[in-house]
């Protein structure tokens, strides 16, 4: 893990990232939402490559008492391993490698009752982006449920929700599909009623 081609690399990024940093802070023009955007891009760096970085692969013991019936029933189960290991992952989305921590999978398979053969798909970034388009598509859905007849004559409304829906798409395989066609033919009639 520790090798000093590794760290030197990682050194050269975090010297580029400061030097970007304080390039724009010394920047006039610079606005408040670039720093904070800059300034979350640099945390998150430095955050993943500590954990990959410094995490020790510790082993815990799996307890397979704690799995759900679903894992449980599992016709595989009896080929896993005793002990949970530090998984390295590359991100479906963004292609950026994470790891699925074994306190992490403990957590996953016998706290929340995951199926134990689940793995992890998308990084910390994307995972959190989908949830927050998740929520986002949701309560649009709710605002046009409570009044269709008006929303479906806002266009800012319209496109709005169908570019997050197609955000969202980014992420997961299972987006709405008939919703998008909705949206799409809805702005289609609007904006040809416009022209
Ligand atoms: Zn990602």
């Amino acid at each position: 893990m520790w090798n000093s081609r590794c760290n030197q690399a990682v050194a050269c990024e975090i010297l580029l990232l400061t030097r970007q940093l304080t390039s724009r802070v010394n920047t006039a023009s610079l606005r408040a939402l670039d720093a904070i955007t800059l300034a979350r891009n640099f945390a998150g760096f430095v955050r993943r490559k500590v954990k990959c970085m410094c995490v020790v692969p510790f082993k815990y013991k799996v307890d397979f008492d704690r799995y759900s019936r679903n894992s449980k029933n599992s016709y595989g189960l009896h080929l896993r391993e005793n002990f949970y290991s530090n998984i390295t992952y590359k991100c479906r989305s963004c292609g950026k490698l994470d790891i699925f921590s074994a306190i992490e999978q403990k957590k996953a398979y016998e706290n929340r009752q995951e199926y134990y053969e689940q793995k992890r798909i998308l990084c910390q970034d994307c995972w959190r982006s989908k949830r927050r388009l998740l929520k986002l598509a949701q309560n649009l859905e709710a605002e046009y449920c409570r009044n269709k007849q008006a929303k479906l004559e806002d266009l800012d409304f319209l496109l709005s929700w169908f570019n997050t829906l197609n955000e969202y798409k980014k992420y997961s395989h299972r987006y709405n599909h008939m919703r998008i066609k909705f949206l799409r033919k809805h702005i289609d009639v609007l904006l040809n009623k416009n022209m």
